[in-house]
């Protein structure tokens, strides 16, 4: 416990303060594209401006403690790797409203069969989709990535 306090982010909990928190939900689909919302989703955590990622998977899977807190945040961010937009249907089906949507596709990445990212492209794309959400400035995470 000792070494997750010295080195590890510890983030507020999206249960306990989904009202106080911007919600991210990436779709972490195995291409490129999917991994890069992931790693997006990650940055945006990091850089402990109020938003979070939390558990795409249990919200598909109808978890009702996810989707209250999808419910509840104070803002939705949904990341989609591609024009498929998983992470979107699952939010339409269930009726939970989406904030800001984004296809990491349709921002310049091309949709490849590997878990390989660029790292520079990923980080240029973390910032744009920050500048849009209207966190502005600059990659600070310690995203390990
Ligand atoms: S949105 Fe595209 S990359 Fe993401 S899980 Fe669906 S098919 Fe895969």
């Amino acid at each position: 416990m000792e070494e997750i306090e010295k080195n590890w982010n510890l983030l507020p909990g999206c249960h306990k303060e989904a009202e106080n928190l911007d919600i991210i939900f990436a779709c972490d689909g195995a291409a490129s594209v999917g991994q890069v919302a992931n790693y997006v989703a990650i940055d945006l955590t990091n850089r402990n401006i109020g938003a979070r990622m939390c558990c795409t998977a249990a919200i598909g899977a109808g978890s009702e403690t996810h989707i209250n807190i999808a419910k509840r945040a104070r803002k939705t961010i949904v990341i989609n790797g591609c024009a498929s937009r998983c992470v979107s249907k699952i939010f339409e089906k269930l009726g939970i409203k989406i904030d800001f949507e984004f296809v990491i596709q349709d921002m310049g990445v091309k949709k490849i069969p590997t878990l390989d990212i660029d790292n520079e492209e990923a980080k240029r794309i973390a910032d744009e989709i920050a500048e849009k959400v209207g966190y502005g400035g600059k990659t600070v995470s310690n995203n390990k990535n």
